[in-house]
């Protein structure tokens, strides 16, 4: 088997036009992070290949030019390539370690290979070069890597970490061989796996990109369908399942969950002087005031119109009573500012406790629901509990 610098080249070059193109055309609709992203990521394959092009045919330059060149496309795609994918993870970008590190690998290069040629040391340059390079990308992919939906995220760190081990055995080798080969060409085992992987390493990492842009998109795809769109709480979905996660917990810990069901008093005069719109206003203000006052582990989510519902994980019936109090106590003292007017609201609560043993929150649900009615009934702006099931 023959190995060359030329056909490795040709093949990465075209590898990354192709690609290039697939993911212009792939991404012409749609401006998010992860769309821009990996719009960076094509532009950063169009000029690897132009570098690869430059070092496959030469185009009759001298050879120190076709190096010079060469290295600087490669080494430019290698920069936008960490900013592109920072871009998709929503990372700050990080332009200057970028461009920092494609200046010192491209010094380095250079000066192995013309001032003080070198090539043991050249390659120790690159990998050194290529190492910094993969860490700053397994930086960013490093948060939230454990979690069960970043999958993707999780496959790139390994990879990344993968091509750190690939460039540490290929420097020890050749460090420690007794006539270390001249060039890439030698056919021994661990330079047939790095010319397969560099080969590779366009196709590689662009699926990389796809499908960590897959996954965030299902990310948010699955965020959406749970979060109010106009309070930005949860909504009937998200509440049911945190309610299921919630009660498994409460099961295995044998603790109840308090559940408060929330609604607003006389809401519909608010619409019917002001509009729909400083109606909307006041909504987000009193999911603001309710919020402010839950413990950590508190969930709030919308049910419907101006009624909200408050889970509360292992509280007893007094703890619940209290911070409906002091929920209803918060609204009733906030100035709702509509049409640059102050206004007050309050509102009504029912509560109940949801006991480990039940089955699922309706029961509980219903029983706050009961609560809730005789709060209205008993004139409203205050706290009713129902008995426990
Ligand atoms: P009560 O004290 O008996 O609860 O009286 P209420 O007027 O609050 O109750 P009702 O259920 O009769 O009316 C609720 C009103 O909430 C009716 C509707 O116009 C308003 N509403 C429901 N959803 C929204 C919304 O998303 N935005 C706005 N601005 N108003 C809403
Ligand atoms: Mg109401
Ligand atoms: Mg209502």
């Amino acid at each position: 088997m023959h190995l060359n610098v030329e056909t490795l080249a040709l093949i990465n070059g075209g590898q990354a036009l192709v690609l290039a193109l697939l993911l212009w055309f792939g991404t012409r609709n749609g401006s998010n992070n992860a769309v821009q992203g990996l719009r960076m990521r094509a532009t950063a394959l169009l000029i690897e290949a132009c570098g690869d092009f430059i070092l496959a045919f030469d185009f009759k330059l001298s050879s120190l030019t076709v190096l010079l060149v060469g290295n600087t496309f490669n080494l430019s795609a290698q920069a936008l390539t960490i900013v592109a994918l920072r871009i998709v993870l929503n990372r700050t970008l990080r332009w200057r370690e970028a461009i920092a590190l494609g200046v010192a690998g491209w010094l380095g290069v250079t000066y192995f290979a013309t001032v003080h040629p070198d090539y043991l040391l050249r390659v120790l340059w690159g990998s050194v070069f290529l190492s910094c390079n993969a860490a700053l990308n397994i930086a960013a992919l490093w948060g939230g890597c454990s979690k069960r939906d970043t999958r993707a995220q999780c496959l790139l760190l390994w990879a990344y970490l993968l091509a750190v081990a690939l460039l540490v055995w290929r420097n020890v080798t050749l460090w420690t061989a007794v006539t270390p080969p001249q060039g890439i060409g030698a056919p021994t085992v661990v330079n047939v796996v790095y010319v397969f992987l560099l080969g590779m390493q366009p196709l590689m990492a662009s699926v990389g990109f796809l499908l960590l842009y897959n996954e965030i998109l299902q990310r948010e795809l699955h965020d959406l369908a749970r979060i109010d769109p106009l309070t930005g709480v949860t909504n009937r979905l998200g509440l049911l399942e945190a309610s299921e996660t919630l009660l498994a917990r409460a099961r295995s810990r044998r603790e109840p969950i308090g559940v408060l069901l929330i609604d607003a008093d006389h809401f519909k005069s608010i619409n019917d002087r002001f509009g729909h719109d400083d109606g909307d206003r006041v909504l987000l203000e009193l999911v603001y005031s309710i919020r402010r006052m839950l413990r950590t582990g508190d969930l709030v989510g919308r049910v419907g119109g101006e009624e909200f519902l408050v889970l509360s994980p292992s509280v007893k019936e007094a703890d619940l009573l209290a911070l409906a109090e002091r929920i209803r106590n918060a609204v009733e003292r906030t100035s709702f500012h509509i049409a640059g007017q102050a206004y007050t609201l309050t509102v009504s609560i029912g509560a109940a406790i949801a006991d480990p043993g039940e089955l699922d929150m309706m029961g509980a649900r219903r029983r706050a629901d009961t609560a809730l009615y005789e709060a209205k009934r008993a004139g409203r702006n205050c706290v009713m509990i129902s008995a426990t099931a």
